[in-house]
């Protein structure tokens, strides 16, 4: 199940949809997804989130020494240029622009 916290601007594109497919895999079985930012939200000025490039997503329900093994799982299913940072209370997941072009140029 794929919940969105009340408040979440989620954009419709290929970010947003891997990344939901990815936790929803490495969350089977474990717990319900919720997104907990999308677009919305306080982050950073450069942020990637501003650039529906990242999404946040709780994890009060997996326990503290999951997290880091939940986490690569996430990682693993997607593409090479995507980052999964184990915050304080979420995973933030993110598309790095950069890494993308050097991944679209074959130099990654
Ligand atoms: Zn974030």
């Amino acid at each position: 199940m794929l919940q969105l916290k009340d408040g979440v601007v989620l954009a419709g594109n290929k970010y947003t949809n891997a990344m939901l497919k990815a936790l929803q895999i490495a969350f089977e079985g474990i717990c319900d997804v919720v997104v907990t930012a999308g677009r919305d939200g306080k982050h950073g000025p450069e942020s990637y989130h501003y650039q529906d490039r990242a999404i946040d997503a709780r994890f009060w329900e997996i326990s503290p020494d999951r997290r880091d093994s939940i986490a690569a799982a996430i990682r693993v299913l997607l593409p090479p240029y995507y980052d999964v940072v184990v915050e304080e209370n979420h995973y933030h997941i993110e598309a790095d622009a950069k890494k993308e072009q050097r991944y679209a140029g074959g130099m990654a």
